[in-house]
């Protein structure tokens, strides 16, 4: 029923890099240098990328690379994901979300508001457009969305922190689902607003040297879009769509050497080591073998897998934004992240 085209010629998968500003600029940050739109070069060697957005990028610069191909996606029926992937500090949790007050900021290029809620604001106003033009055909559609995050393999609810261990349960059809997860049905832009930074603001943080607020936890927001034309047959319903939209914060996945860190902090590291290369596996296998999706995923992978299985495989597009922050002491934590990008490109 939507009337915006659909982007059936956008790859399945891309991958950009957005290079975030440091303090001192000038310090290290030579050894990462944009050389042209698509063409990264860190320390003498070349990587090549959908895009790369160096230091000066704005907000609104990723949103329009990477946030409005995928609300159109998405309102075309697709699913859609992006993946937000880096080593802690780069700025992962900046370009998804931004900071919570900027969310009721106007989406203006200056703006610090995150590709996130300038996604919600512009899917909620085409939903709202779609719905005044189509006097007579009766288009309507319902939206719901959930806020989990994944913390040393235990699944938690963002939207209610009591359910700290959601247990996974796959049907007799190998659908999964998860016990006692929130559900919360949205009609609008500020009602999206307000379950984001309730979410966010029950996530899990542990400290690192590298930034203090780090988090070492993945957080998944997933946000349903159904939606029907009626009327133009004589039996009702014309036409439907269902689509999901994924939105994934990982943890960094850094050095733990650097921490100092205790032993239940090396779990955390080893855990989540072990879900990131999974992950990529998994993005890698999808995109050289699309119709994998089908195929059942083992049930010792990793919850992030699991999870992010049916959203990744068949009908679906991803975009994996790589942070780097650039400096010399970071230079193996870039090439681990830009060697992420480079194998499910
Ligand atoms: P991560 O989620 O990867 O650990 P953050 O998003 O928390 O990193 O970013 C670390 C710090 O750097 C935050 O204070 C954030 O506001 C700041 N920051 C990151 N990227 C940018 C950017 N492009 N412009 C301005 N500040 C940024
Ligand atoms: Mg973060």
């Amino acid at each position: 029923p939507i009337s915006i085209t659909p982007l059936d010629s956008d790859p399945s998968v891309k991958v950009v890099v957005r290079i975030r500003p440091t303090v001192n600029i000038g310090i290290g940050d030579e050894t990462v240098k944009k050389v042209s739109s698509d063409t990264l070069c860190v320390g003498g060697r070349q990587f090549q990328f959908d895009s790369i957005f160096d230091t000066n990028t704005s907000q609104e610069d990723i949103f329009q690379s990477v946030g409005v191909p995928l609300v159109r996606n998405a309102l075309a029926g697709y699913n859609t994901s992006i993946l937000s992937y880096g080593q802690s500090g780069s700025g992962k949790t900046y370009t998804m979300w931004g900071p919570p007050s900027a969310m009721f900021e106007e989406p203006s290029p200056q703006s610090h508001k995150g590709i996130v809620p300038r996604i919600f604001q512009m899917l909620f106003s085409e939903l709202e457009k779609e719905q005044g033009m189509s006097e007579g055909k009766q288009f309507n559609y319902q939206c719901r969305c959930c806020f989990l995050e994944i913390y040393n393999g235990q699944i938690g609810d963002l939207l209610d922190p009591t359910q700290r261990n959601l247990e996974m349960k796959v049907d007799s059809k190998n659908a999964l689902s998860l016990e006692n997860l929130s559900e919360e049905y949205v009609t609008s832009y500020d009602e999206v607003t307000q379950i984001l930074i309730k979410g966010l603001s029950s996530r899990k943080v542990g400290a690192t040297t590298l930034n203090s607020k780090s988090s070492r936890s993945h957080i998944i927001f997933t946000f349903v879009i159904e939606s029907w034309c009626k009327g133009t047959s004589t039996n009702g319903f014309s036409s439907s769509k269902s689509s999901r939209i994924s939105l994934i914060d990982v943890a960094g996945q850094d050095r733990n050497k650097v921490d100092g860190a205790g032993r239940h902090c090396l779990r955390e590291t080893r855990n989540i080591k072990k879900s990131l290369s999974q992950l990529g596996h998994l993005v890698d296998a999808l995109t050289k073998e699309p119709r994998l999706g089908k195929a059942e995923v083992p049930n010792r992978s990793s919850c992030l897998t699991r999870l992010l299985h049916e959203s990744l495989g068949g009908n679906a597009k991803l975009s994996v934004i790589c942070s780097i922050y650039p400096d010399n002491r970071n230079n193996s934590e870039t090439l681990r992240t830009l060697r992420f990008g480079q194998r499910v490109r």
